[in-house]
């Protein structure tokens, strides 16, 4: 960067010299050595301004921008480069101060420098940031020069040269400073720059403005397992039609990975700002062409109102932020308005967040084991591996709240490889201290089936410990299937082909199609609960437990029926040839130590009851999260 005074980097010598000659043509004096009055001291305005206007009109089509201050300050004039570079023409800038182009990036001791320099030489040069109309922020050089005129007017001739103009790495770096690199967005910093002065004005005007906190549905996901160059084409794509449905006066900025936010700084009430965020839910719901991929995206979109949700800028976009949240927890392409009531559920779901990363981080998550019984012969088929969190200040929090918590904030890769480990070792221990029959059942989400590494995950934990991996049995919930069937058929392919076995998990609630079972590498179906619970009070249910069983025999797979409770339900079941049963009546999921009696007496229950578990607890510890 140059410094003041160095040797004239930028070209101004022209001007110099010009402004020179000029000074001694109208008989003003540059650079006067006498003290001389600091703008606002009375002096001769008439004469300055004639003087600012010959100069000026000299200097009308130097390529450099001019402008001249009076004695009280104010502008004079500016010249049509001075236009052509900040947007303000001579109308709008005269009588205004020149701290109308102030981008708040420098502090008060810059410009008491400057103010110095300029009491004592007459002169000061250096670089600096300044605002153009449209908020923009971009360096230039500038050379201000006092002009006292013949009658003691004090004048101030300002001349901007764009350091871009003559070196283009700085103007680059200032785009890199201020602007994303991928999507030509605003970036982080420009927004809160932005944000800044546009709250700062609605205050001074007293108006409202909104502020749109914007987060892409299951980017990652689709980041994870198309690749980068796929989800960089989206953020691309993203920008391109959030920006048609924008003015020109919104800024709409890139905060980061899936992270956007716009500022509505015109904004007359909070159904303005909704109609905005409708139309961009809607703009990005229709189909993405990426790289030769239709893909289908969704938002979530928070908003909050100045000054109803928000004083500051930094209370506005912590707001949105939360209100985006709920967004999400309503289920995601959407957006919702700010309210107060959100901050608790919303405060409560970060502290999961990160409170789950640590326990992952720290290894504190365990595994419990629930039986699988042949409802046959009683005897323990396997038994299922599911996750158990129990946090020393918010109690047992169930893996129906943290398994969604792990997709979303991208670590239920690692919460499934801990436990899979886990599992398997002590699978391991137990066929090595006599149950060498036991299966391992374990539970793959969505997210973690659609991630890479999930194949050589399962065949790394199986070559270590040895275990045969078609006693190995992934359950995937059947709403998995709804999602993205094609593109599942490859992976469950891979899956098979390495040796184990696949299990849907939850069936009857999750809509997939039955032409699925046919042609993708399904093993089991385990019957979902909710008709397990049902069989005896509710005909519908029992009638579709019973197609469930009756089709898998039909389509040659085992069947599970899940949730059992009572020697009633095991009867049904029994009575439509149902293979299997898991349960509180046998066994509720307990740690291994409690499990191993399990296994050593004789195997399981019989049959006729009392079951495993004669007293089984129905009720889940104790947690806020319940
Ligand atoms: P799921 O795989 O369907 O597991 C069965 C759930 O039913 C378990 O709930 C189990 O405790 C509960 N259950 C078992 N027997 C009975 C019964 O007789 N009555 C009733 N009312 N419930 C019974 P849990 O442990 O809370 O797990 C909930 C779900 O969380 C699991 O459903 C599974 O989808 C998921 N999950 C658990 N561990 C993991 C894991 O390690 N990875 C993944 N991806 N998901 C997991
Ligand atoms: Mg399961
Ligand atoms: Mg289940």
């Amino acid at each position: 960067m140059q410094s003041p005074g160095s040797q004239d980097p930028t070209g101004t010598s022209q001007w110099r010299r010009l402004g020179g000659t000029l000074a001694g043509l109208l008989g003003c004096a540059r650079g006067a050595t006498s003290p001389v009055p600091r703008a606002g001291t009375p002096t001769a305005p008439i004469v300055a301004d004639e003087c600012a206007r010959l100069v000026l009109q000299v200097l009308e089509h130097v390529p450099e921008g001019v402008m001249v201050t009076g004695p009280t300050g104010a502008i004079l004039g500016v010249n049509a480069a001075f236009t052509r570079v900040t947007g303000y023409d001579a109308a709008e800038a005269t009588g205004r101060k020149p701290s109308l182009l102030r981008s708040g990036h420098h502090p008060p001791e810059f410009y008491e420098a400057m103010w110095q320099s300029l009491d004592q030489t007459g002169r000061w040069a250096g670089e600096i940031w300044n605002r153009r109309k449209s908020g923009d922020i971009y360096p230039e050089w500038l050379d201000i020069s006092r002009v006292v005129c013949a009658r003691g007017g004090v004048c101030h001739v300002a001349v901007y040269s764009s350091v871009g103009q003559k070196d283009g790495m700085r103007e680059r770096l200032h785009h890199l400073a201020y602007y994303d690199a991928l999507t030509g967005l605003p970036n982080r910093q420009l927004f809160t720059d932005r944000l800044r002065q546009a709250v700062a004005l609605a205050q001074r005007e007293e108006r409202p403005l909104a502020l749109l906190f914007l987060d892409l549905d299951r980017f990652k996901e689709i980041n994870d397992s198309l690749g980068h160059d796929v989800g960089d084409g989206i953020l691309r794509s993203i920008a391109a039609r959030v920006t048609r449905c924008l003015r020109d006066s919104d800024t709409f900025s890139r905060l980061g990975g899936d992270e956007f936010t716009v500022i509505l700084p015109k904004v007359a009430r909070a159904a303005d700002a909704v109609q905005v965020a409708e139309k961009i839910v809607r703009q990005i719901a229709s189909p993405h062409l990426v790289d030769g991929h239709e893909l289908y995206l969704s938002t979530s979109i928070g908003i909050a109102l100045f000054p109803d949700h928000g004083q500051s800028p930094e209370e506005l976009l912590k707001h949105a932020d939360t209100a985006m949240y709920r967004a999400k927890e309503n289920g995601r392409n959407r957006y919702e308005v700010y309210s107060r009531v959100m901050t608790e559920s919303v405060r409560r779901q970060w502290e999961l967040d990160t409170e789950l990363r640590r326990a992952l981080e720290r290894g504190e998550l365990t595994v419990a084991y629930q039986p699988l019984v042949t409802i046959g012969s009683g005897r323990i088929a396997g038994v299922e591996a599911l996750a158990r969190w129990q946090h020393p200040r918010l109690g047992a929090v169930p893996p129906d709240v943290f398994v969604p918590v792990a997709e979303h904030v991208g670590v239920i890769g690692e919460l499934g490889a801990q436990v899979l480990r886990a599992a398997a070792r002590q699978v391991q221990a137990w066929r090595e201290q006599g149950a060498p029959w036991l299966r391992l059942a374990f539970n793959v989400s969505a997210v973690q089936l659609r991630q890479p590494g999930l194949v050589e995950l399962i065949a790394a934990v199986y070559a270590e410990t040895g275990l045969p991996l078609n006693e190995l049995e992934l359950e995937i919930k059947e709403s998995a299937f709804l999602d993205r069937g094609e593109s599942l058929v490859g992976i469950l392919l891979q899956l098979h082909q390495l040796g184990c076995r696949i299990a849907i998990d939850d069936f009857g609630t999750g809509y997939s199609s039955l032409s699925n079972l046919r042609r993708l590498p399904i093993h089991r179906l385990k019957v979902d609960q909710s008709f397990v619970a049902h069989v005896h009070d509710d005909p519908n249910d029992a009638a579709i437990a019973a197609t469930i069983i009756s089709m898998a025999h039909h389509l040659k797979l085992r069947v599970t029926a899940e949730g059992v409770e009572t020697a009633e339900q095991l009867a049904f079941l029994r009575q439509h040839q149902c293979h299997e049963a898991q349960g509180y009546f046998f066994s509720a999921p307990r740690p291994a130590e409690l499990i191993a009696p399990l296994l050593r007496a004789g195997l399981g229950g019989d049959d006729r009851g009392p079951g495993l578990d004669p007293a089984p607890s129905r009720r889940r510890q104790s947690s806020r999260y319940v």
